[in-house]
């Protein structure tokens, strides 16, 4: 006998969960209510995750090895100039990448259920199982047949309008609304895109984020994300992208048009009672960039390990105090990356002049080479204190020249 644990979403975060928990030999159940979820995303996926996640090579469509920076005057700047040449940044299908990696969790020994989870019952102490509600769609219907399963802990890894959250009081967060075309172009206009991404700053396309055209696997995703979440401005910058990339997208025909929110900060309480929540459900994407897809696989592993371990193999239940110290880990990993990233945003997207001295400063090699390496790679390279120096310089008299600190 192991104790009983539900992970609910299989998504990046719940699957690497559940492969880790199966792998120790716990009773694992895996919920995802729909298999061949394709979730709303660009895709991208840093190198370090395809060997961390030991991800086989056709899970990735594109291999981006060009990026080009646009400013709001449409200056173009190309960086990747500093990749290796086994380097790259993996486009994939997220309908592929995360049947993948739920596949190989229950083939290690998750127990996968085809199920919507409802609701959550809480037990008043700190003994009694959890009780879930879900509704089991292996009948094939959509409103499926209701059952309840009683485990000892509850993993949430529903995503940013996660219910387990909600179940929990976990509090709320702010979120960016991301919209994307996806966009069929004409083999010329795609080959332009054969692994080149591209990134546009500016009023026109967000106000406090980036809007992009990132490659897939035979066509292009154009979108935007912005935290001022109303319809009607998001169509406007989505039309501002449309514009800016205009003639690169010419003769594309849409195929698909998606919106789903990005969580801006993690939620005030991430782990309550005997239930953890992990990925975009925790809150684990990072500012400005918006990237999510490792930080919630990554997460996931270090919430099932931080079980494995307090419960000794799946022999006791792991305490509050226990999953805790899976948060206290996460934060001391990733908190200065966490901050990093929302100061550069708070510097940077704040107005066209900032965002016109942040593509110039992209020109520079060590810049480029400091921002790749910590993409791809997820370690701040230190790099020598003359290169430090000269970037501190460089970013000052970029936002001078672009009159950007002028209040
Ligand atoms: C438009 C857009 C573009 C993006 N581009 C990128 C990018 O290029 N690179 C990147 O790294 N990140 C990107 N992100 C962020 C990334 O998509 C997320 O951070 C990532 O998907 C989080 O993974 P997750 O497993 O936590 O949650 P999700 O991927 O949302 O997975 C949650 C899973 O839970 C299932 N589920 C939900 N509720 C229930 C329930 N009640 N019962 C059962 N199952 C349930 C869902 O079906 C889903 O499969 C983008 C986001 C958006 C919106």
């Amino acid at each position: 006998m192991t104790i009983r644990v539900a992970v609910v979403g299989g998504g990046p975060a719940g699957s690497s969960t559940a492969e880790v928990l199966a792998k120790a030999g716990i009773e694992t159940y895996l919920f995802e209510r729909k298999l061949d979820n394709a979730k709303p995303c660009g895709g991208a996926i840093p190198l370090c995750m395809v060997s961390e996640f030991d991800l086989p090579p056709e899970i990735i469509d594109r291999r981006v090895r060009k990026m080009k920076m646009i400013s709001p005057s449409n200056i173009e700047v190309n960086i990747g100039q500093t990749l290796k040449d086994d380097e790259y940044i993996g486009m994939c299908r997220r309908e592929v990448l995360d049947g993948f990696m739920r596949d190989r969790a229950a083939k290690l020994g998750a127990n996968l259920i085809n199920g919507t989870v409802y609701q959550l019952d809480i037990p008043s102490n700190d003994r009694d199982p959890y009780v879930l509600h879900y509704a089991d769609h292996s009948n094939g219907t959509a409103q499926g047949e209701m059952k309840t399963l009683k485990v000892d802990l509850v993993v949430g890894a529903d995503g940013a309008n996660s219910r387990i959250a909600k179940a929990i009081d976990a509090g709320d967060y702010n979120y960016a609304i991301a919209f994307q075309e996806r966009i069929r172009l004409p083999e010329d206009k795609m080959a332009y895109y054969e692994d080149l991404a591209e990134m546009y700053v500016g009023n026109d396309v967000s106000p406090d984020f980036y809007a992009w055209v990132f490659p897939k696997y035979d066509h292009v995703a154009v979108g935007t994300g912005t935290m001022k979440v109303n319809k009607a401005i998001i169509k406007d910058l989505q039309a501002g992208i449309r514009k800016r990339a205009a003639k690169r997208l010419e003769g594309g025909e849409i195929i698909k048009v998606e919106a789903h929110p990005i969580p801006e900060h993690p939620r005030p309480r991430r782990v309550v009672g005997r239930v953890a929540l992990v990925g975009d459900a925790a809150g684990t994407v990072t500012k400005s960039s918006g990237e999510g897809i490792y930080f919630a696989a990554k997460s996931g592993r270090m919430c099932a390990e931080m079980i494995v371990e307090a419960s000794n193999n799946g022999q006791k239940v792991p305490s509050e105090a226990d999953l805790k110290t899976y948060i206290k880990r996460w934060d001391k990993k990733y908190g200065a990356t966490y901050l990093v990233l929302d100061i550069l945003q708070r510097v940077f997207y704040r107005s066209d002049a900032t965002r016109e001295a942040f593509v110039e400063m992209c020109a520079d090699i060590d810049v480029q080479k400091i921002t790749f390496d910590s993409y791809l790679y997820k370690t701040v390279v230190p790099s020598n204190p003359l290169v430090q120096m000269k970037i501190t310089a460089k970013t000052i008299g970029s936002l001078l020249r672009g009159n950007a600190l002028a209040p």
